[in-house]
């Protein structure tokens, strides 16, 4: 992180710390507008790698069994693992759910027997696509906002 931190700034690097600030500003600005480009072309609630792991992951539930005890809690048991899964909790005895933020493959084996898979409601909020799109923060608006300084 910091290695491609110093590359990001190399060239400011030797300039006076207002403008090396300043430099950092632009850069900062630059990569929101961009991120923001890309983001408004995203259609679904969740980010795309995460609609593509859900996509992935929920097509290797055939390989468990699910032994469910309550309406959101179950054993998930595979060839060699047997994990307790609580889905109000959002939690997996594997530990990836809590680790990641998106259901392991234990929990997406659950979630796929539910009635309702709302998908994005298992997935932490930060790979939400609204996460992502700030319309504050746009270039247009930005320039306006420093302009004024
Ligand atoms: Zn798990």
């Amino acid at each position: 992180m910091s290695e491609s931190f110093n590359a990001w700034v190399e060239e400011a690097r030797n300039k006076p710390v207002v403008d090396l600030v300043d430099m950092i500003r632009a850069k900062i600005m630059e990569q929101r507008s961009q991120r923001n480009v890309i983001s408004s072309s995203w259609r679904g609630q969740l980010v795309p790698h995460v609609e593509e792991y859900i996509r992935d992951i929920t097509t290797r539930k055939e390989h468990f069994i699910i032994r469910q005890s309550t309406l959101t809690k179950a054993k998930v048991e595979g060839l060699h693992e047997r994990h307790a899964v609580d889905l109000e909790k959002k939690d997996c005895t594997c530990g990836v759910w809590q680790k990641s933020g998106m259901p392991c493959i234990h929990s997406a084996v659950f979630i796929c027997t539910t009635q309702h898979s709302l998908w994005y409601t298992y997935v932490d909020d930060h790979y939400h696509v609204y996460r992502y799109i700030h319309k504050s923060l746009t270039q247009h608006s930005y320039l306006c906002v420093v302009s004024v300084i």
